[in-house]
């Protein structure tokens, strides 16, 4: 699909040309997209400023995005922690639609078998895992759950 190499690169082009040449960017569309999928999650660390939050971004937003989609480079998924979004296997699907590159921020806690082949199917090309502690003992001061439980979930999307 060049097509939509060539959508991206000529956006890419033309928001790069505007913004050396000062003019409002109102005629081209963003290269990087980044959406709060839920703001719930399962951990509740001590620094954490959402963890009292709630609520998720509704479907429809997504498929509106799709005019957009095509024009974009990269796609980051972020929380609360976007693994418990129910939906986060057809986001996946709808940026490999779309040739975005996919960047997600998680805990790490949920990721299973069924995760991790999601994540090689649609090319997950980027994933940051927010493990704020290098020892159990440390981990346990600032989160509820369990520091092995990230910890361990680590091997398996590598492998
Ligand atoms: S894992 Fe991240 S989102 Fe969840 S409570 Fe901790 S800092 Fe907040």
């Amino acid at each position: 699909m060049k097509y939509l190499q060539n959508m991206k690169t000529m956006n890419a082009v033309i928001n790069s040309n505007l913004a050396q040449s000062n003019t409002p960017q109102s005629i081209c569309f963003p290269e990087h997209i980044t959406v709060t999928t839920t703001l719930r999650c399962n951990y509740r660390c001590v620094m954490c400023y959402q963890k009292s939050y709630e609520g998720e971004l509704d479907w429809s937003i997504y498929k509106k995005l799709e005019d957009i989609l095509p024009f974009a480079r990269g796609f980051q998924i972020f929380g609360g922690e976007p693994m418990l979004y129910p939906r986060i296997h057809d986001l996946y699907k709808l940026a490999h639609k779309y040739q975005n590159r996919i960047d997600i921020i998680s805990n790490g806690s949920l990721l299973t078998d069924e995760t991790c082949e999601s994540i090689v199917a649609n090319q997950v090309g980027h994933i940051k895992f927010s493990i704020d502690a290098g020892t159990q003992k440390t981990y346990k001061k600032s989160a509820v759950e369990t520091f092995s439980r990230s910890w361990q979930a680590l091997p398996k999307s590598a492998s």
